[in-house]
């Protein structure tokens, strides 16, 4: 997978996109059912003066779990407190980091699939009765004692809704899924991001960046980044020629596919007859991990109905392989 198409943040990004982050839910752009939902949690909690029930955001990566935490925090006009599941090993912790906060604070924990079970335990009853157990001492001494805390709202992330345990997911009020974006959707991120960065980009251009970004901002984000580098180190204008010399310079076509995504479609198609291929044999064909065709490559393949999984193995669909410019099966020759 290239870089370009990676759904996840680069450490460089993680700094930089707060500039492009929407800072309000009416900013924020498309899910537009998550947006009512939250507004109806987040108005009637205000208008009853107390804190929401906790949020759970589920999606995949770069869709805008982290802006919408910050958007909550925003909106309810509180502090937020950013954490995330790799970063919470130990009970204690947690113990640090809820007892810390102040009334009313929004926690953000980010990949809260990943936090210790020792430290999910803890968060049931905090997030429950706003209380912790700490243990104090060691071995046969240590005793708990009990803390009090300040009342807050918990939002977590989770790229895998499916990894927390069924008591965690139960104490969430509200679980947010999030859905990949539409491609009018995606124009609008592209529209603002790009007043925002102060690059004049023609409608067209816009249009086609976000057919080329895999239903995902961070992607349309990032594709915008590369284009308007590439007009401003070629003096080109912001239009459609710029934006398809850019993307064709990064290996990113028309329907957001790179290099690998194409290999792995070429190689069904021309190596075994548009399938059925299993996927081990796919992986060595195209000399990738099996790993990065199932995780990375397939899905986006799929949800793009190029190619399709069954039980005997992944097959090319139509659009597939007119995508790679073959002839499907049964069509006709002219
Ligand atoms: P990860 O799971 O990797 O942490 P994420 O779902 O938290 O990703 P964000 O960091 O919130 O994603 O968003 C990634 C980028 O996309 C940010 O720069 C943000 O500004 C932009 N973005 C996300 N959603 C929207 C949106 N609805 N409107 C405009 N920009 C958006």
């Amino acid at each position: 997978m290239s870089d370009e198409l990676s759904p996840q943040a680069t450490t460089f990004e993680q700094g930089y996109e707060g500039a492009l982050r929407p800072a309000t839910l009416a900013e924020f752009v498309g899910q537009a059912k998550v947006r009512s939902q939250l507004a109806l949690l987040l108005n009637a909690a205000t208008m009853q003066q107390r804190t929401p029930d906790h949020i759970l955001l589920a999606g995949p990566p770069g869709l805008g779990k982290t802006t919408l935490s910050m958007i909550v925090a925003t909106e309810l006009d509180k502090p937020l407190h950013q954490t995330s599941g790799p970063a919470i090993q130990h009970a204690g912790d947690l113990a640090a980091v809820l007892s810390a906060l102040t009334p009313g604070e929004v926690l953000f924990i980010d990949e809260i699939h990943r936090m210790a079970r020792s430290a999910e335990e803890m968060l049931y009853l905090a997030m429950e009765d706003f209380k912790v157990d700490i243990m104090v001492g060691k071995g046969a001494g240590a005793t708990s004692v009990p803390l009090e805390l300040s009342p807050f709202t918990l939002v977590g992330a989770t790229t895998r809704s499916g990894l927390l345990p069924n008591p965690l997911r139960d104490r969430f009020g509200f679980t947010a899924h999030l859905e990949f974006y539409a491609t009018d959707e995606l124009v609008s991120v592209v529209r603002r991001a790009a007043g925002l960065l102060g690059f004049g980009l023609s409608e067209q251009g816009i249009e086609e960046i976000a057919g080329r970004s895999r239903g995902t901002p961070r992607i349309a984000n990032r594709l915008l980044r590369r284009v308007r580098d590439f007009s401003l180190v070629h003096d080109t204008p912001g239009d459609t020629a710029t934006v398809q010399a850019a993307l064709a310079l990064y290996d990113v076509d028309e329907h957001g596919l790179d290099r690998l995504d194409r290999e792995v479609l070429r190689a069904v198609v021309e190596r075994f007859g548009g399938g059925p291929v299993g996927l081990s044999t796919l992986a060595v064909s195209v000399g990738e991990e099996a790993e990065t065709i199932e995780a990375v490559v397939e899905p986006f393949l799929v949800r793009t109905g190029l190619l399709t999984r069954t039980p005997r193995g992944r097959v090319a669909t139509r659009l597939g392989w007119e995508h790679i410019g073959a002839v499907p099966p049964g069509a006709p020759l002219a």
